[in-house]
C-alpha cells in the first residue's frame, strides 16, 4: 500500500555535517556563518535487501547533504553526461555515508534519493510541461514532490538482507526466485541490449524478456544463466505476465505518479511526473 511520505515534509531539522575530512572544510565555513544542512531521505527497501555486512543493512532512511555549488558542477559536467554517470555522481556526492556505492542501490532506492537531493537544493515545487491524457494539451504544471507516495517494501525476501524473493508461475507450477534491480543491474541490461541491436539490429529489441531473464535468480533452484535465458524466451505469456505484474506492484519505491487538473479541459486525470532537465534546473 501506498503510504504518504512524511519524511520529505518534515525536512526541517538541519543538524552539521560530519564527515571524516569534512571537519576542516566545515570550520572554514563557520568562519562564513554557513554550515552545509544534512536530511534525511527515505529508503523504500527499508534496508532489508542489503547484506549485513553493509552500512545499509536494515536501514530506512540514509543522511544527505544538501546541495551546494559543487553539486551544480557534477550536473554541469560534459564528461558524467557522456558517461552517463551524472546521477550516480550527483548521488555519491551528497551522501554523508561514503561507503555506499550509489550503484549498489535498488532503483527505487535510488529514485527517492535523488527527489530528496532534488528538494534540499531547489525545494518541493516542480514546474514543469505535463500533457493532459484527456484532450492532449500540454502545459505548465506545478507539482509538489514532497507529496509524492512512497511505496514501502511489503514483501519478504527469502533470508534477511538478501535482494531475493520468492514466487509461484501460475501456469507452469515453477518456483522462481527473482530480485529487484539495483542501478549496477540497470546499466548492464541497457549496455547488453544496446550490443544486441548493434549486431542483429533494430528487430533484436527484447526489452522485457531480456529484463525478466536479469531478474530471475532460480529456478527450481536452478541458477545457470543460460538455462534460465532458455526457460523465459518459452515460459507460457501468462507466467511471464503475472511474474512481471507482481514484480512491479511489490517494487518498493517512490511513485512519480501525481494528479493533474488540465487548465484546457478540466479533467482530472493520474500522470507520470515527467523528469525534464529542469528537475534540477527549476524554470526562475
Ligand atoms: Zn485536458
Amino acid at each position: 500500500m501506498a503510504r504518504k511520505n512524511e519524511i520529505f515534509s518534515s525536512s526541517s531539522q538541519k543538524t552539521p555535517v560530519d564527515v571524516p575530512g569534512g571537519i576542516m572544510k566545515q570550520d572554514v565555513m563557520k568562519e562564513f556563518g554557513w554550515e552545509v544542512p544534512v536530511d534525511v531521505a527515505p529508503l523504500p527497501s527499508q534496508g532489508r535487501v542489503y547484506p549485513a555486512s553493509t552500512s545499509l543493512h536494515g536501514k530506512e532512511v540514509v543522511s544527505i547533504k544538501a546541495m551546494t555549488a559543487k553539486e551544480e558542477d557534477i550536473l554541469l559536467s560534459r564528461a558524467y553526461s557522456k558517461q552517463g554517470t551524472t546521477v550516480i555522481e550527483l548521488i555519491k556526492s551528497c551522501l554523508v555515508d561514503k561507503s555506499i556505492d550509489p550503484s549498489d542501490l535498488l532503483l527505487g532506492d535510488r529514485h527517492a534519493i535523488l527527489v530528496a537531493i532534488r528538494i534540499t537544493g531547489y525545494g518541493a515545487e516542480y514546474c514543469v510541461d505535463a500533457t493532459c491524457p484527456a484532450c492532449n494539451t500540454t502545459s505548465e504544471h506545478n507539482f509538489d514532490l514532497s507529496t509524492l507516495p512512497l511505496r514501502n517494501l511489503e514483501i519478504e525476501p527469502v533470508k534477511q538482507g538478501i535482494n531475493e524473493f520468492a514466487f509461484t508461475l501460475p501456469v507452469t507450477k515453477k518456483n522462481v526466485t527473482f530480485k529487484f534491480l539495483t542501478g549496477k543491474d540497470d546499466l548492464e541490461i541497457t549496455q547488453t541490449n544496446e550490443r544486441r541491436k548493434k549486431l542483429l539490429g533494430e528487430q533484436a529489441d527484447n526489452v522485457v524478456t531480456s529484463r525478466l531473464a536479469y531478474q530471475i535468480v532460480s529456478i527450481e533452484g536452478v541458477t545457470d544463466r543460460n538455462k534460465i535465458t532458455t526457460f523465459v524466451n518459452n515460459m507460457p505469456a501468462r507466467d511471464s505476465r503475472a511474474l512481471r505484474l507482481y514484480i512491479d506492484k511489490h517494487e518498493p519505491t517512490l511513485e512519480m505518479t501525481t494528479t493533474m487538473i488540465c487548465n484546457a479541459c478540466g479533467a482530472s486525470s493520474e500522470v507520470a511526473l515527467p523528469i525534464g532537465m529542469n528537475f534540477f534546473w527549476p524554470r526562475e
